[in-house]
This record gives structure tokens, C-alpha cells and sequence, in this order.
């Protein structure tokens, strides 16, 4: 709502603000914060930026260079919902002081770096991007014991560690939501219709705009609809939306997570993302007769985010434990096909959608990306998809999570990667596609960070459930 430093300070006054928060975005997704006294807020520091510690961010600058600068973005502004005294929210990118440009390793300049490539190919001039991001609601106090939202305990006191299902069938849990129930009875089998009607209030209120909340297929599982946006837009709409659904739980007693896969058996969180690119006013992406109204373009970008599947997985699916949602039965997909309708196939296309909503959906992402780098790093393998007129495998109309995996093989239909480990290998072989808005030392960093951070700890642990299979 305010579009110039002049408009800033007079909406700061109006609102009686007495805090700055200035936000910035880092490699893996989380959001930091510093809040300035709005006193010390001027029109040089707005324009000119604010100076921080960058060596105190994981994967940033060494000691030894750590000044960096944060350079607001003025019409983010937003008044922050939760503080108790009026404070308001800049978006904030991170200027290298040393090099004199945006920080190599700040995502949303990639995300701005990215676009201004599509443009500069001739190919597009904007990028839509429709994220949806499924949570899940914990008790807080129950959460470290595994016991979800509806009270079942996750490991039996049998000690079975596939018990989820057991458990329902040893007790009587009344009204509550079993294993997959949760889509979408009434309440009180759906206990958190309150809870999503205050986040959808909050995110209208700072700006967001919202379609629909509902229970999803797990239990304790939710989702809120947001109307897509450009792809700057959208990923600034994912730091929200997880923070409001976040504070609005923390402020009711509880817990959100957005967690791949928090409980075995039942569905995970995902983030499928709806893209679409356009020129000069027009969907790139619509041809009417074709199927699904896709046209070549779209075709091609949509075999260029397979071609690149295992590499752009080590930004879209960014933890050890996507790859334990990536199973077939769950909604979530592990096969590289299209298919109008099918949410077995890794790429949905919208049925019966018209010119203007005509999109391809991606259904492997997941919450623990960084929103920025994943919608960059998705179409910049889009973009070299359309390029070089990728045609993906497809399309696949009939349940794929119904194959074997010798029928897989001998379709010679590709498939995400199984681990973060293998998408990280990805990485490390095929990252040329990413070159033109990623620097070296940006895909070294964050292979390193990644490995050293969530790969060879989690290798080295051993799990629950190898204590049962381990002949000891
Ligand atoms: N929760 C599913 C997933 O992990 C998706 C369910 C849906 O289609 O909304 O992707
Ligand atoms: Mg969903
Ligand atoms: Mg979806």
C-alpha cells in the first residue's frame, strides 16, 4: 500500500509505528529479522541500506568479510499482525558491499536475477507462480512424543513402529480423524475449522489474497489456498503464510509444522507450485484443441523441469526427509509424467482451465525449499527445457502409483531422486542450466552447506526402525 519513502513515512505515522522490522530470506528457506527503532529509520538508510552481520547467517560470509548491507524493499511494507506495538515489515534483499551488487547468495536476488534472464532470452517478460503449502497442527507439549493432533500415538506401546493403523484398530478414537481421514468431515472430526479461519483472516490482512482453507487427507493435516502472484510476489507470500500459520498456532497452544513427512503412513506435506509463464499480456501456455489446452512451450518447459528433475530436487525437496514423502500412495508423486487430472503424475495439469488460468502444476516440491530458489531454479530449467524443446514422457492418464517398478523401467519413464544425496550428485553433474543467474560459488556453497549439514549426519544415525530390522 505504499509505494515511495515519502508514502512509507506517512503511513508510519498514521499508524503511530514504533518499529522497523527488516526481513531477509536465507539459503534454506528461513526467514531473520532485525528490528530498528522506527527514530533511526531515515530516507538514506531506506534508500541506501541497512548494515548487518553476514557471517552469523549458516552458508554466508566468512568473519573476515562479514559487513553486508540490507537494502529494503519499501512497497512490501506491511503491518506486522502479532506485536504489541505497531511495527511494520520490510522485505529486504542483501547488497554485497564488497562487490558493489546484490549478494550472490541472497535468494531473493537469484529469484529477481532469474526473471530478468527470461526476459532477456525474449522469451517472457512474467512468471506466475502459485504455491500451496500443506502443514501440519501438533499439541505443543505432544509433539516430541510423537502423538499427533488427534491423540494417536505414532509408535505403539508395543513398540511396533507401523502402528499408526494398529492403534485404530486396538481402541475406539471416537470422532477423530484416522489414518487418511481427515478429507474433509465436519467438525469436530475437523478440530481446527477456527484455527484456519483465523489464518486466512491475518493473511487477508496483511495482504494476501485468499480462496479457501480445509482439512487435508492426513491427521492434524490443514491447507489454505492463496491466489498465485509473480514469481517475486508469490515467494515473499510463502514467508508470510508460514509465519501466520505458524504464530496464529503458537498464539492457540499449538505447533505447525511443515514438515515433508512428519508421520509414517499417513499423507505428507507438500508445495505442489502452479507456473505459467506470459508475454506481452498473454498466457504462453495456452493452446486451445491441444491437450489439457497446453501448448508446445508449455510442453517444453515442463520437459525441461524433468530433464533437470534430480538437480532441481536438491532446491524443490531440500531435506533428508522430502525424499520419505516421494512414495507412491500418498498423493505425492515420484514419477516424471504429465497427465491432465492425475495427481499420481509428478506434473498436473488443471482440468478444463481457459486462457487466462491455463498452468502446469508441479507436484514434488515441498515447504523445506527455499521459495525463491525453488521457483528460480524450476524455470530456469523451464526456460532450457523451452530452449532446447524438451518433450517430457507423457501423458500418463492412468494411476501410476499402480505400477511396478519393472513397468517403470521398461516404459523407461524417469523418476525424482530417491534421496537428497542422489539430488545433490544431480547437482554436482548438471548444473550448467542454472549458470546464467547462479554463481559457482553459489552452487558449491549450497551443495556443501547441504551435505554437511543435512547428508552425512543423517547417514551416520542410526533410526527407530533399524533397531527392529538390524539381526542383532
Ligand atoms: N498431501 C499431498 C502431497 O503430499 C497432496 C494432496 C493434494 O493433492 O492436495 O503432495
Ligand atoms: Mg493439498
Ligand atoms: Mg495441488
Amino acid at each position: 500500500f505504499v509505494n515511495s519513502i515519502d508514502e512509507f513515512f506517512k503511513y508510519c505515522e498514521e499508524n503511530d509505528v514504533q518499529f522497523v522490522d527488516l526481513r531477509f530470506t536465507d539459503i534454506k528457506g528461513a526467514w531473520h529479522h532485525l528490528t530498528y527503532r522506527m527514530s533511526a529509520v531515515n530516507a538514506d538508510n531506506l534508500t541506501n541500506g541497512f548494515p548487518f552481520d553476514g557471517s552469523s547467517i549458516e552458508a554466508w560470509q566468512p568473519i573476515n568479510r562479514s559487513d553486508m548491507l540490507l537494502k529494503a524493499d519499501v512497497p512490501t511494507a506491511f503491518l506486522d499482525p502479532f506485536t504489541a506495538d505497531p511495527t511494520i515489515i520490510l522485505f529486504c534483499d542483501v547488497y554485497d558491499i564488497y562487490k558493489g551488487e546484490m549478494y550472490e547468495k541472497c535468494p531473493r536476488s537469484i529469484a529477481k536475477k532469474a526473471l530478468k534472464h527470461a526476459e532477456e532470452l525474449g522469451i517472457a517478460d512474467a512468471a506466475y507462480f502459485g504455491p500451496e503449502n500443506e502443514f501440519f497442527i501438533f499439541d505443543e507439549v505432544h509433539f516430541v512424543d510423537s502423538i499427533n493432533e488427534a491423540g494417536y500415538r505414532v509408535d505403539s506401546e508395543e513398540g511396533e513402529w507401523n502402528s499408526n493403523t494398529r492403534f485404530e484398530e486396538t481402541y475406539n478414537t471416537g470422532h477423530r480423524p484416522g489414518t487418511k481421514g481427515g478429507y474433509f468431515p465436519v467438525a469436530p472430526t475437523d478440530s481446527m475449522v477456527d484455527l484456519r479461519a483465523e489464518m486466512m483472516m491475518v493473511l487477508e490482512q496483511i495482504g494476501l489474497e485468499v480462496t479457501l482453507g480445509h482439512h487435508e487427507v492426513a491427521q492434524g493435516q490443514g491447507e489454505i489456498g492463496v491466489v498465485f502472484s509473480d514469481i517475486i510476489g508469490a515467494a515473499d507470500n510463502v514467508q508470510k503464510y508460514k509465519y501466520v500459520v505458524k504464530m496464529v498456532a503458537h498464539l492457540n497452544g499449538k505447533t505447525a509444522t511443515f514438515m515433508p513427512k512428519p508421520l509414517f503412513g499417513d499423507n505428507g506435506n507438500g508445495m505442489h507450485t502452479h507456473q505459467s509463464l506470459w508475454k506481452d499480456g498473454k498466457n504462453l501456455f495456452y493452446k486451445e484443441g491441444n491437450y489439457g489446452n497446453l501448448s508446445d512451450t508449455a510442453l517444453n518447459y515442463v520437459g525441461g523441469i524433468f530433464k533437470h528433475a534430480k538437480a532441481v530436487a536438491a532446491f524443490t525437496n531440500a531435506s533428508t526427509n522430502s525424499y520419505k514423502r516421494l512414495i507412491p500412495g500418498f498423493e505425492a508423486p515420484s514419477i516424471l509424467t504429465f497427465s491432465s487430472q492425475n495427481r499420481s503424475a509428478s506434473c498436473r495439469i488443471p482440468y478444463g482451465a481457459g486462457e487466462k488460468a491455463t498452468r502446469i502444476e508441479m507436484r514434488f516440491p515441498d515447504s523445506t525449499a527455499c521459495p525463491y530458489l525453488a521457483f528460480a531454479v524450476m524455470m530456469m530449467a523451464g526456460l532450457d527445457g523451452i530452449k532446447s524443446k524438451e518433450v517430457p514422457v507423457g501423458p500418463m492418464d492412468e494411476d501410476l502409483f499402480e505400477l511396478t517398478l519393472d513397468e517403470i523401467r521398461e516404459k523407461g519413464i524417469p523418476q525424482m531422486p530417491h534421496t537428497l544425496r542422489e539430488a545433490l550428485e544431480a547437482l554436482i553433474a548438471d548444473n550448467e542450466f542454472l549458470k546464467p543467474v547462479f554463481t559457482d560459488e553459489f552452487i558449491t556453497t549450497y551443495q556443501h552447506y547441504k551435505f554437511e549439514r543435512d547428508v552425512w549426519p543423517d547417514e551416520g544415525r542410526p533410526t527407530a526402525y533399524e533397531f527392529k530390522t538390524t539381526y542383532m
